[in-house]
């Protein structure tokens, strides 16, 4: 890939490590048998990661579908190459059926208006609209109700101008498959595609598997898994860390654009929320701000990495800088950083490392809104 040097115009960048993401990818791959598919999920730009690249490493290391959750990002996989087939995840508007025919986008189907209207443009365009029929087993979120499957099917199987290709559900507990609600979910599913089998309607790919699905029950994979947070490394629950390892593949860094050594008292930031405590205190400002994702909310409770070890961050985080304070401590001589100095912001330095969990707890939120919100809009480098 062309993509491998620094942005030449900002000192802040991605960096995606693609042999981390073969690694995952085919750690996924692993836990299937011969005529099971993995389908990637690569919606939100791949959570961050930048979805055509991924894509195209995914494939080449044994991805069959791709998910995605807008007809605008499955026609930017399109757009970018992708030949394999592209799932959207929900039904878009009746006025996107064409776009969808047109770049072969299978639609999550959960109306027959939808269903009958995608039917009549594949009619008309000369070819058959695939899709896939999503069942609400209990999420409560999208899909037809798992009673209503038949009469569902029966209602719209008649049109020539589609096909069903998958049918599948999604799981609201999935980090706990010994709990209740997700064995209710479990059943329902089973019993939906059993019933809609028993009418002679055909269900083409049987799927329900998100990551921690995939890895706490092999009993759902059924025909295909789905697979998403898992691939960029990162663990949906606590609990599949030990028993399912994978790399990390988003490191965040940016290099030093000022420094400057306040006197004691000195302001840092909008609404001076740090002030300069004693003497020899370095401020370096470094060009990543909420717009690229680093949330505010993290405003003097994070830490970047600079040659190995943790520096604070101080004052308020601006919408495209922030600064951090080099101190002298007791127990160590911080070296003092230099315009042009590299700093890590996720990812590894040395024998340290600041991940997404971290900045997840602090900010109260889950790993997949970190790498999400980092992908806004800085430039990624593939390596
Ligand atoms: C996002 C999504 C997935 C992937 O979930 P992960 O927890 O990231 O693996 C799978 N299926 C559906 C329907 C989704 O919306």
């Amino acid at each position: 890939m062309a993509l491998n040097r620094e942005p030449a115009t900002r000192w802040a960048w991605i960096e995606i490590d693609q042999g981390a993401l073969r690694r995952n990818t085919r750690a996924f791959k692993n836990l299937l048998g011969p005529r099971q598919r993995l389908c990637c999920v690569v919606k939100a730009d791949a959570y961050g990661h930048g979805a055509v690249e991924c894509a195209k490493i995914m494939y080449a290391t044994g991805a069959d579908m791709f998910a995605v959750a807008t007809v605008r990002e499955g026609v930017a996989l399109r757009e970018g190459g992708i030949k394999a087939p592209i799932l959207l995840l929900s039904e878009p508007p009746i006025e996107a059926a064409d776009t969808l025919l047109a770049h072969q986008i299978m639609p999550s189907i959960y109306t027959a208006e939808f269903a009958l209207a995608y039917g009549e443009r594949a009619v008309s365009a000369g070819v058959v609209g695939k899709y896939h029929m999503a069942i609400e087993t209990g999420m409560n979120r999208i899909g037809v109700h798992h009673t209503e499957v038949v009469e569902f099917r029966r209602s719209v199987e008649f049109h020539r101008g589609i096909a069903c290709d998958g049918v599948f559900t999604h799981f609201a507990t999935a980090d706990e498959p010994d709990g209740w609600d997700y064995k209710l979910q479990c059943r329902r599913f089973e019993e939906a595609v059993t019933a809609m089998q028993e009418a002679r309607f055909p269900c083409g790919i049987v799927h329900c598997d998100n990551t921690p699905a995939s890895i706490l029950d092999p009993s759902t994979h059924f025909d295909m898994i789905r697979a998403g947070i898992g691939l960029y490394g990162l663990q949906p629950a606590e609990r599949t860390a030990p028993v399912f390892p994978l790399d990390p593949v988003m490191s965040v860094r940016a290099r030093v654009t000022r420094v400057t050594h306040p006197a004691i008292g000195e302001g840092v930031g909008y609404g001076f929320t740090y002030r300069v405590p004693r003497a020899r205190v370095q401020i370096c400002t470094l060009p990543v701000g909420y717009a690229d994702g680093l949330s505010r909310t993290l405003s003097n409770r994070m830490d970047v990495l600079f040659r190995g070890s943790r520096v604070q961050q101080v004052g308020n985080i601006c919408m495209d800088q922030f600064m951090v304070a080099i101190t002298e401590t007791s127990k160590r001589q911080m070296p003092e950083a230099e315009i042009g100095d590299a700093m890590t912001i996720i990812g590894r330095d040395g024998d340290e490392q600041i991940t997404a969990d971290e900045h997840a707890r602090l900010r109260g939120t889950i790993n997949y809104e970190v790498v999400c919100d980092f992908g806004l809009r800085l430039e990624r480098v593939y390596r």
